[in-house]
């Protein structure tokens, strides 16, 4: 019997596999496991959800990526919890793993403030899947408004909401109003895509509350030029099936997209650990659980308190860089080294997109707004693509866009269920 260490991985996003790279070659067998079968980049996935993009531009299936770690094994599965004093993780199937090592990755996903009936009438942006259906929505929305012999029905199949000023909703609403007013602008005969009415909603005070407030109106001003209605303390009241109530007014909407508040996974039940108020596990300095050496949470799905005290942001390099440090400390523990003790975050800075052009960044300690920080923002993201085959065809896809303004991935297959019934409900009321 091999008495080789066993390190079990759950999670194949950015703290999985950076913890699973480093931990190739090592004298120990490794166990990665992810509910899906490949690496996705997320800040990227707004574009797939604009038909900028397709999803294999983003996504890397895992075994390739970790394809010369020989010792690394990629199982397809859902962990469902975790027996810490038995070493084991559970998985949906009913299958069990045992480990020597843990290492915890499983993200977060969104919450609804305590609405959890919301999730049913808007879409979030979390997994490709998402992102196909958003995509889908929003083309079918125009295909339907092209039919509409009803001229009343065409505003609100047109309307559009996006939920949270954060980064992501700011890159998804300005570029839903460029598909709008570039894109799709040229191929409709009934319907103007360039009157589409889309809706930014922000409950605070500035959308991009974590930038410093000159950049927050940069970008205001930015997503207003491209005919986004940007709306600032303006709480979600309800949503439902057609429409959403946004301060004291109620928009009838057939795409509403929830880009605000996330939490992390049921993890911390699964361990019996303490929790932040997001629902993160509270790690120590090492990332390991306190009182569990052998148990690591990296990621989304962790709380690490940073240099200022204040838990780490849910970002993709912090989750990057956990992996690299639990994959480094487990590497020296498995060949009886010291290994680091601390991690460190190295903070390069933040970034967020608005339209083809335009970005605010904050990058070393310099702060940049417009076409410099939207070349940066490209370059950075081109090269942080997890292979080369990726950063080839998004920059070829990103080079024809700029150029043409066109956009390759506007293909559906069918019509989604919802534009079916409209359709159906159409019929019979003309009948
Ligand atoms: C739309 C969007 C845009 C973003 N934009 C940016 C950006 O511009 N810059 C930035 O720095 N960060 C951005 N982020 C945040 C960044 O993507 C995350 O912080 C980062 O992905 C976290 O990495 P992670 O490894 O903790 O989790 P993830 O990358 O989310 O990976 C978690 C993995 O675990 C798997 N998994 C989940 N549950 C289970 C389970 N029960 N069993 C098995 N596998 C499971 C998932 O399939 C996934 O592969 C964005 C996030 C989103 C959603």
């Amino acid at each position: 019997m091999s008495q080789r260490p066993r390190v079990v991985i759950l999670g194949a996003g950015f703290g999985g596999v950076n913890a699973a790279k480093v931990l190739g070659g090592c004298a120990a067998d490794v166990v990665l496991v992810d509910k899906t079968n490949h690496h996705l980049f997320q800040p990227l996935l707004y574009q797939v959800a604009t038909a900028a993009l397709a999803p294999s531009d983003i996504a890397t299936a895992t075994r390739v990526v970790l394809r010369h770690c020989k010792n690394v094994t990629v199982l397809m599965g859902e962990a469902v919890g975790i027996d810490p004093d038995a070493r084991e993780v559970r998985l949906e199937d009913g299958a069990r793993l045992r480990y020597d090592y843990l290492v915890v990755a499983i993200g977060s996903a969104y919450s609804f403030f305590g609405h959890d009936d919301w999730a049913r009438h808007v879409h979030v942006l979390k997994t490709l899947d998402d992102a196909l259906k958003i995509r889908s929505a929003l083309l079918a929305a125009f295909e339907l408004a092209e039919r509409c012999e009803d001229k009343a029905e065409i505003a609100p199949l047109m309307t559009f909401v996006v939920v949270g000023g954060g980064p992501t909703g700011v890159e998804l609403a300005g570029t839903i109003a460029e598909l709008s007013r570039t894109t799709l602008a040229r191929d409709f005969r009934t319907i103007e895509p360039r009157s589409a009415h889309i809706v930014l909603c922000e409950a605070g005070p500035r959308i991009l509350p974590s930038f410093p407030p000159a950049q927050s109106d940069y970008a205001l001003r930015a997503l207003q030029n491209l005919g986004v209605d940007v709306r600032v303390g303006a709480k979600v009241g309800a949503i439902d099936a057609g429409s959403i109530q946004i301060g004291a007014e109620r928009l009838q909407s057939s795409v509403v997209v929830w880009c605000a508040g996330t939490a992390a996974h049921p993890a911390s039940k699964w361990l019996g650990a303490t929790a932040a108020s997001n629902g993160a596990v509270r790690v120590g300095p090492d990332c390991a659980l306190p009182g569990r050496p052998e148990i690591f949470v990296i990621g989304d799905v962790a709380s690490f308190d940073g240099a200022d005290g204040r838990p780490l942001p849910g970002l993709a390099p912090v989750a990057k860089q956990q992996g690299l440090f639990v994959g480094r400390l487990l590497r020296a523990r498995i060949d009886g080294r010291p290994g680091p003790k601390r991690f460190r975050y190295r903070d390069y800075g933040m970034m967020a997109i608005i339209g083809r052009s335009r970005a605010v960044a904050q990058l070393f300690g310099l702060r940049m707004s417009g076409f410099v920080a939207w070349l940066a923002w490209s370059l950075i993201h081109l090269m942080l693509l997890v292979d080369f085959r990726s950063r080839l065809t998004v920059y070829v896809n990103w080079s024809w866009a700029w150029f043409t303004y066109g956009r390759g991935a506007r293909l559906l297959t069918h019509a989604p269920r919802w534009i079916a019934r409209a359709r159906g409900k159409a019929r019979r009321d003309a009948a």
